[in-house]
């Protein structure tokens, strides 16, 4: 049987020097071009020959390999993503970003270096394999648009996930998709699942409510937004309290408000809101989605504002095929050991994931990379956020064992 571990253990070395080099220079959403050209010459440098780089809409982009192109047998995909986020890093690590405002706080760092660290153990064994590993490397998964961050310009209008499954031949021939996302706030080293819903889909809504303006001491002779816009707030909360099935879990928040005054005694002409709503179901989120439309305009025709509403369904929920992950569950198991695996609880997070999910059967699993004492136990999008580097190798294990695994096994899937 193969160890794994001791695989993984042995380029531990690579995966950290890889990990520390992505954070030093983490790129934006669908901006992650230095990420990739590196990418494709580590994949080269093992002795990979098919590398591609680029996806639809963004050429320079994306890293697809494959470890036995064209040979019989099953595929499975083995996803990492690749963007950071436009947050200011607050660690003083010796490999913190050098990109002012941008930070790998959600691990993607962490990702690619251990997908490398899979590729490069797997290459040696690719004889031995009755089938084809493709490794994905995938930009825009924080699927940051424009209007959210405006040095993206030209950023595209679905996470990179959608282009691949709906623009792109990449998932042509696959049977299944396997992913890891490493996790702040469980333990350093040990692979967390979840069998069935997973992570949530979400709803992004933008409202702007209009009055008429006007002198703060003279409300009669204005319409005022603010009253207006507080109050359609404040029924919404009773969709998720009043509306939505308690085994249905869902949440609602309102995450900014503004208006276009800055002092007391104005009252503004408009007042503008965006709120997000997640669940677990589809069927959830268009509903959320219906209602919060309904009170809104039926609160605005009673307070007299007007207002536009619109709202973008977010990714789809991650549901991880039950069959798949127990399978994987044991491929994990045999390779880092039971006391290394754990089974979990669903997470109100969203991934863009679901999307190849969507096509085929897959699991998304957690590695926690928490460890107080080396201050890795910050939660994801925290400007402190930081992977223990003890955990990675234990990614790099799982991702190779659940690949080989699912390949030369041939146990039924979803
Ligand atoms: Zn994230
Ligand atoms: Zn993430």
């Amino acid at each position: 049987m193969i160890n794994f571990k001791t695989l993984a253990q042995e380029v531990k070395d690579d995966i950290v020097r890889w990990r520390h080099d992505f954070h030093a220079d983490p790129e934006l959403s669908f901006h992650e071009v230095n990420t990739s050209r590196k990418i494709a010459e580590a994949l080269r440098k093992i002795g990979y020959t098919n590398v591609r780089v680029g996806i639809p809409h963004c050429p320079e982009t994306g890293v697809v390999a494959d470890l036995n192109p064209g040979k019989p047998g099953r595929c499975i995909v083995l996803r990492a993503d690749m963007d950071a986020l436009p947050i200011q890093e607050e660690t003083s690590l010796p490999y913190t970003s050098q990109n002012h405002g941008v930070a790998h706080a959600c691990g993607h760092d962490s990702h690619m270096a251990m997908l490398l660290g899979a590729a490069k153990i797997l290459f040696p064994l690719r004889s031995q394999i009755n089938g084809n590993i493709r490794f994905i490397f995938q930009p825009g998964e924080e699927y940051l648009l424009s209007d959210m961050c405006p040095s993206l310009s030209d950023a595209c209008s679905k996470p990179g996930a959608r282009i691949l499954v709906e623009e792109d031949d990449v998932m042509d021939g696959v049977d299944a998709v396997f992913g890891i996302h490493v996790w702040g706030t469980l333990p350093s080293g040990v692979i967390h699942y979840v069998p069935g819903p997973f992570m949530t889909t979400n709803l992004i809504v933008n409202m702007e409510v209009t009055g008429v303006g006007g002198h703060g001491a003279m409300p009669h002779t204005c319409i005022d937004p603010v009253v207006a816009a507080c109050q359609i707030i404040s029924a919404w909360q009773t969709i998720i309290s009043r509306e939505i099935d308690p085994q249905e879990a869902a949440v609602l928040t309102v995450g900014s408000i503004n208006v276009d005054s800055k002092t007391y005694n104005v009252i503004p002409e408009r007042v503008s809101v965006i709120a997000g709503a997640r669940t677990y179901d589809e069927t959830v989120r268009e509903y959320i989605k219906q209602r919060m439309q309904e009170i809104a305009e039926g609160v605005a025709k009673g307070m007299r504002v007007k207002i536009s509403f619109t709202a973008s369904s977010g990714v789809p929920p991650v549901r991880n095929d039950e069959v798949f992950t127990m399978q994987a569950v044991q491929s994990i198991t045999e390779a880092i050991g039971a006391e290394h695996v754990a089974c979990t609880k669903p997470v109100a997070a969203s991934e863009d994931f679901s999307w190849y999910q969507k096509i085929v059967p897959g699991a998304l699993m957690f590695l926690g990379v928490g460890n107080e004492e080396k201050h890795t136990n910050f939660a994801q999008h925290h400007p402190q956020f930081n992977s223990d580097d003890e955990a990675l190798p234990n990614g790099t294990a799982s991702l190779a064992a659940v690949a080989y695994g699912f390949i030369n096994q041939s146990v039924d899937i979803g």
